[in-house]
C-alpha cells in the first residue's frame, strides 16, 4: 500500500464521522455511489466478498433498474446507496455472480466489450486483453484465469437479474479514434450487444475512465446513441446529477476496508473535481429521461 493509500485509510473514520454529522444537520440527500471493479481473480474472491458484505454495514445496493428510476425522478431513495458494475466482461465476473453476488442478493450493471465476448479461445482471449486492456502496461503478464465471458453466458446474467452495458467494440481509447472509428466503437457495438441478447441497451461506459481518453467529440456520438454515460470519475450521484455524467469509482479486490470506505466517503473526490468540470463542459445542458 502506498503512503497516500493508507493516509486515505487512516482517514476513514473522520470522514465517515463528518458525512453522518453533515446529514443530520442538514438533512442531506442520500448520495448513490457507482462502483466499477474489473477482473476478480480466485485469490481475491474471498477478500471481494468481504468488501461487499462490510459495505452493506453501512450502504444499501440498489439494481440497475432502481438506479434508472431515481434519475428520472421516479424514486426517492432515502439511503445512501450504492450501484455495482463491472468492466470489460471477464468470465470472472460470471463466477462470482453466481457463487458471491447471488446469494448477497445483488444486482449489478456489467459493462463489455463486444468483439471480446466473441473470443472462443484461451490464448486468444489473454492476447486481446494484453492488446487492448492493458494499454501501457503490456509487459504485465495476463493471468492464466483472465478469460472473456461470451454471449450465453450474457445471457445467463440477464436471466438472473443483471444488467447488460456497452464498453466499445474494442475497448479502444475513444479521444484517439476518427469519427467513422468512433460510431463503429460506441454505436454499432451497443447495436450488435442488442442483437445477440435481444435486448434495449441504454448504459455506456467510456473505456480507461480518465478525462484524456474521452472527449467532446466522442461525448456527442454517446450522448445521441445513450440514456446514461459512466465515467471513471469519483464523485457522489445525488439526484440532479447530470445522467450523461455519471461518477464512479474504481475499487480493487485487494483494497481494505479503510481504503474503500475512505474513497467512498469522499475522499479522494477533491483530485477529481477539475476533470469533471470539463466534463461537464461537454454535458451541458443536462438531460432527463423516462426510466
Ligand atoms: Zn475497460
Amino acid at each position: 500500500m502506498s503512503i497516500a493509500h493508507k493516509a486515505l485509510a487512516a482517514l476513514y473514520p473522520a470522514l465517515r464521522l463528518y458525512n453522518q454529522l453533515l446529514s443530520i444537520t442538514f438533512s442531506s440527500m442520500p448520495p448513490v455511489r457507482i462502483l466499477i471493479y474489473h477482473d476478480i481473480p480466485p485469490s481475491q474472491e474471498e477478500n471481494f466478498s468481504r468488501q461487499l458484505r462490510f459495505l452493506q454495514q453501512s450502504w444499501q445496493f440498489i439494481t440497475p433498474q432502481q438506479f434508472n428510476e431515481y434519475l428520472s425522478g421516479s424514486r426517492t431513495l432515502k439511503k445512501r446507496s450504492l450501484l455495482l458494475s463491472f468492466d470489460d466482461g471477464y468470465l470472472s465476473n460470471l463466477h462470482i455472480a453466481k457463487s458471491i453476488l447471488k446469494p448477497l442478493g445483488i444486482s449489478a450493471l456489467f459493462f463489455i466489450v463486444s468483439d471480446f465476448m466473441d473470443l472462443t479461445s484461451p490464448i486468444d482471449a489473454r492476447l486481446y486483453i494484453k492488446e487492448h486492456f492493458f494499454s501501457g502496461q503490456k509487459q504485465i503478464p495476463v493471468p492464466l484465469h483472465c478469460q472473456n465471458m461470451n454471449w450465453s453466458d450474457l445471457k445467463y446474467l440477464l436471466k438472473q437479474g443483471h444488467t447488460i452495458g456497452a464498453h466499445t467494440k474494442s475497448h479502444a481509447r475513444l479521444s484517439e479514434v476518427d469519427e467513422g472509428e468512433l460510431w463503429e466503437e460506441i454505436v454499432a457495438s451497443a447495436d450488435r450487444i442488442e442483437q445477440q441478447l435481444g435486448i434495449t441497451v441504454k448504459h455506456f461506459a467510456y473505456t480507461f475512465g480518465d478525462l484524456k481518453s474521452f472527449n467532446s467529440q466522442a461525448f456527442e456520438v454517446a450522448y445521441k446513441r445513450f440514456d446514461m454515460v459512466f465515467t471513471g470519475l469519483r464523485g457522489p450521484n445525488l439526484p440532479n446529477v447530470n445522467p450523461l455524467a455519471l461518477r464512479r469509482d474504481a475499487i480493487c479486490p485487494s483494497n481494505s476496508h479503510f481504503q474503500i470506505g475512505a474513497l467512498l466517503e469522499g475522499g479522494a473526490d477533491q483530485l477529481y473535481r477539475s476533470s469533471l468540470k470539463t466534463y461537464m463542459s461537454w454535458a451541458h445542458p443536462p438531460r432527463r429521461f423516462q426510466s
